[in-house]
């Protein structure tokens, strides 16, 4: 059992305490699933996590960031298809929780119940960290919008039926010009042009949109607010990436703890050498310093702060870094059995890098810390 001694923190209420407790019984019950087939893999876990009621929480007026983060460490820990699958419904209907129209937000009944998979479609194969340089546009042709251009690296591409896209509107220069669209996926016009493989396999799409005419309700929030709305919902689902990163984290002590007290070298376990322990207990500090920084921002972000972008881009930004070395430790502590292709620490070793790159790239998580810093 990994360490779940966090939740007596003060961040905490009661009813953190019971979902952690209820989703951790389902986790035992239910995960891991099988990957071969990512895209059946994956409707099977939306399906399952919205039956089991967990999908409630992915979404909606009042999002509760401690509750997102619970989810997303315990589902890591066990599976990180299931947090994957878990975290899409929530970034992909982001922009409808915040600021959705009543007949937008119909949607989210769907995807809370596990009936209908959502993506968010911001990045283009010339925009990635730098997103004010959005080329996919949406012109004005009487009550419709037409939208044409490409986006790459979208998850749950291929087997979402619904995309959140950022497109430019042209109300002004830059981030200025930008709003976001409610896109079915059967859409006429709509194309998912390639299917990318990456190192820890998940749904992943590149997508076209050839003149997809949308009525002009498919736009959600206002005109040229499209940059601002895309940043309130990566401030809310930031801290929760870092969640995820902590539950790997958690799960490479587990494994490592398990291992280091069973394997016998020089006549007695692993764990009683001491550069070991050393190893060990950087890797526990790690873990509790991401765990403070990850539930710090989420209590933060629940008691009202309107933004928290300093305390998101820390949680992130530590929470990840240190869970890849947390884990490359536990991978030196399995010696050959670390990196042979199936074992658990192998996999975390593959899961775990991604999470570095996508919703703002480490790099990007210093320039909003030292940003705020300098500013404050
Ligand atoms: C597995 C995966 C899933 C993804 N899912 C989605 C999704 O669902 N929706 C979506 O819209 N996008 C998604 N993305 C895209 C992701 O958000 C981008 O990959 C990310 O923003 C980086 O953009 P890029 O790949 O174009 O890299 P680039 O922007 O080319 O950046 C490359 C590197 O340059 C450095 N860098 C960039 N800017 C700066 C800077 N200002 N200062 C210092 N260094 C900098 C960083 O090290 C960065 O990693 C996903 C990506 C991956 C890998």
């Amino acid at each position: 059992m990994a360490d779940r001694s966090f939740l007596t923190w003060p961040f905490f209420e009661e009813k953190h305490r019971a979902l952690a407790a209820e989703l951790e019984a389902w986790c035992t019950e239910n995960l891991p699933v099988n990957h071969d087939d990512v895209d059946a893999a994956c409707r099977g876990l939306v399906t399952a996590l919205g039956e089991a009621g967990f999908l409630q929480h992915s979404g909606g007026e009042a999002l509760d960031v401690r509750s997102l983060c619970i989810i997303r460490e315990t589902l890591a820990r066990h599976d990180g298809l299931a947090d994957f699958a878990f975290a899409m419904q929530g970034l992909g209907m982001g922009a409808v929780s915040l600021f959705g129209s009543p007949e937008q937000r119909a949607w989210l009944e769907k995807t809370r119940a596990g009936k209908a998979i959502s993506a968010f479609a911001l990045t283009e194969p010339a925009s990635g960290s730098d997103v004010a340089n959005i080329s996919c546009a949406a012109r004005r042709e009487g009550d419709e919008y037409v939208l044409s251009g490409e986006k790459t690296w979208i998850s749950n591409g291929g087997i979402a039926d619904l995309y959140v896209v950022f497109a430019r509107t042209g109300e002004g220069p830059g981030a200025k010009g930008l709003s976001a669209f409610l896109v079915p996926a059967d859409s006429p016009g709509f194309e998912i042009v390639e299917r990318l493989e990456v190192i820890a396999p998940h749904p992943l799409a590149r997508l076209r949109f050839n003149d997809v005419r949308l009525p002009a309700s498919a736009m959600i929030g206002e005109p040229g607010k499209g940059f601002r709305i895309a940043m309130s919902v990566l401030d809310v689902f930031r801290s929760t990436v870092g969640a995820a990163a902590l539950g790997f984290a958690r799960r490479a002590l587990k494994e490592t703890l398990a291992r280091a007290t069973s394997r016998e070298l020089f006549g007695a376990p692993l764990a009683e050498i001491q550069m070991v322990q050393g190893h060990i207990a950087d890797m526990a500090l790690d873990i509790d310093a991401s765990a403070l920084l990850v539930y710090r921002a989420a209590w933060t972000k629940d008691s009202g702060a309107p933004r928290v972008s300093r305390e998101a881009a820390m949680a992130k930004l530590h929470a990840t870094d240190h869970a890849q070395t947390v884990i490359d430790k536990a991978v030196q502590i399995h010696g050959g059995d670390g990196v042979r292709k199936g074992s658990k620490v192998e996999e975390l070793y593959r899961e775990i890098r991604a999470l570095r790159i996508y919703e703002g790239a480490s790099d990007v998580q210093k320039i909003i810390i030292a940003r705020q810093t300098l500013g404050g």
